[in-house]
């Protein structure tokens, strides 16, 4: 009896084993593989730093005509929750009125953004930007300044507090122009602590500069004009 028992159970077990068998076969082979979905641009295919510049640049237009595309955030927390590949790094300002995201109409998911008063390069920015560049592959990195910098300002009238006095400390090399016409002074001295910027990064960092001289990476600056929206790309 005990025999019988033993035999049917072990019938039994081999029958549903084989029965589980087929079935978690057939359920693995019909079903929807999970797309490990990437940010790679709807708009684009990025390959280059040219690519990436030109994609930017369009999303400025988008923004600046009122045509925003990347605006379905639900879609692009689930298209990124397993990883992320943007294309680019934003070095850019403090300012409120300067979201690298929303001006190049970018979304979730498609660019790094750092911000710090000023587009200052330091140790901490030095390291974001080559965990873009290098660890996630991204081709370019843009410094973004902009019209009506409040910290460049702050450089220029020799502003004092507490730890914003070394913030502006740091702007004040880029100091330029005729102080009788003081808009003009501060645009220009904005753009010359751009480019300020993009020398202390190839001279601060040999990982950037090495991908640069590779041809794997562009570092370039932009302003941004918080009266029109518009991003102009600096030669
Ligand atoms: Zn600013």
């Amino acid at each position: 009896m005990k025999k019988k028992t033993f035999f049917g159970f072990a019938i039994a077990l081999i029958l549903s084993f084989s029965l589980f068998s087929c079935g978690q076969k057939k359920t693995e082979s019909d079903a929807p593989k999970e797309v490990v979905k990437t940010t790679k641009h709807e708009h684009a295919v990025i390959n280059t730093s040219d690519d990436a510049i030109k994609e930017l640049k369009n999303g400025n237009i988008r923004f600046t005509s009122g045509k925003l595309e990347n605006t379905d955030y639900k879609e692009q927390i689930e298209n990124t929750k397993a990883d992320q590949h943007p294309h680019s790094v934003i070095l850019s300002c403090l300012d409120s009125r300067v979201p690298p995201e929303t001006i190049f109409d970018q979304g979730i998911g498609n660019i790094f953004v750092a911000r710090v008063a000023g587009n200052l390069a330091d140790e901490n920015i030095l390291g974001s930007l080559e965990y873009g560049a290098k660890v996630k592959g991204c081709k370019l990195i843009v410094v973004l300044g902009h019209s009506m910098c409040g910290a460049v300002k702050g450089a220029v009238d020799n502003a004092e507090l507490g730890h914003l006095t070394q913030l502006v400390d740091q702007i004040k090399p880029a100091i330029t122009g005729d102080k009788s016409n003081p808009d003009k002074m501060l645009d220009e001295t904005s753009r010359n602590n751009v480019k300020l910027t993009i020398e202390k990064i190839l001279k601060s960092s040999e990982v950037l500069a090495s991908l640069v001289k590779d041809g794997k990476l562009k570092i370039v600056g932009a302003y941004y004009d918080v009266a029109t929206g518009r991003v102009e790309f600096m030669d």
